[in-house]
């Protein structure tokens, strides 16, 4: 979007647009149905039961363990999107109601930090999956990264394992865990938990990969297919297991978790 007071114009279709109009569409243009991102924390009030929820792991805040420094210290980036978007990480854990049942929800923010993975937001993951396991509450992680954080360097890479590690136990212990596979899901997200999901749903058009299309191209020595990555594509060849509109997205999320649930609807 390009915003210029009250109107805006889709980057993707071109219309011009009342704001209000788009962000009473679930931030989807109404005109092309582009599904514009969200932050973290409109993500939770779209999901949950009449946008009620409580945060939890709200007391964990990154630190710059190896004093990393690039063209500015990553401590100072901590600080810039923690100011950006006044959130502690790039991750934000809830409990609430979906369709009556009690979930945790993992919604990640991709202003901070590309939404990436450092061990905060590994340990909030991990955090979440242990408290659903310990709870019986199933688990929803809506995704939106670039991957691993390059600034914590193989404590970030840890992170794969770790959260792996703990969907694992709840997976055998048979507790759902929905995986939501917004734009974009890439890197190390989607080499962990992003996509073990019992269920891995997507919205449309999300660019969703481990490596991105140029290093692919330059290793396999071939031209990619089009719309590679995207969503439908991945639909199509069977890595994702649905690719819903986010108007559609918390019907389809509260009829999967009745299905896992063996709760039909009373409605
Ligand atoms: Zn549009």
């Amino acid at each position: 979007m390009t915003d210029t007071g009250l109107w805006t114009r889709c980057n993707h279709c071109g219309k011009i647009l009342y704001i209000q109009d788009i962000i009473e569409n679930v931030s989807v243009c109404p005109a092309c149905n582009f599904h514009f991102r969200l932050s973290g924390l409109d993500r939770l009030t779209t999901l949950f039961d009449d946008g009620q929820y409580q945060l939890i792991d709200e007391d964990i805040y990154p630190v710059d363990r190896l004093n990393f420094v690039d063209s500015i210290a990553y401590s100072q980036r901590l600080l810039d999107s923690q100011k950006k978007t006044g959130l502690a990480e790039a991750v934000i854990n809830a409990v609430g109601k979906l369709g009556g049942i009690e979930v945790i929800i993992c919604s990640m923010d991709f202003a901070f930090m590309g939404g990436s993975m450092g061990s905060v937001v590994g340990e909030k993951i991990t955090r979440a999956a242990e408290r659903a396991l310990a709870e019986k509450k199933p688990l929803i992680i809506v995704s939106c990264s670039g991957g691993a954080r390059m600034q914590e360097g193989v404590l970030s890479l840890m992170q794969l394992l770790k959260t792996s590690a703990s969907l694992a136990k709840l997976d055998r212990s048979g507790i759902p865990f929905i995986s939501v596979l917004t734009d974009p899901t890439t890197g190390g997200t989607t080499a962990s938990f992003a996509m073990l999901g019992d269920i891995n749903v997507a919205e449309p058009n999300a660019l969703i990969g481990f490596a991105g299309p140029r290093v692919i191209e330059q290793t396999i020595k071939e031209k990619l297919p089009k719309g590679f990555q995207r969503s439908e594509f991945l639909l199509k060849h069977g890595m994702v297991d649905g690719v819903v509109d986010r108007k559609a997205l918390r019907r389809y999320l509260i009829r999967a978790l009745r299905l896992f649930l063996n709760r039909p609807s009373t409605a």
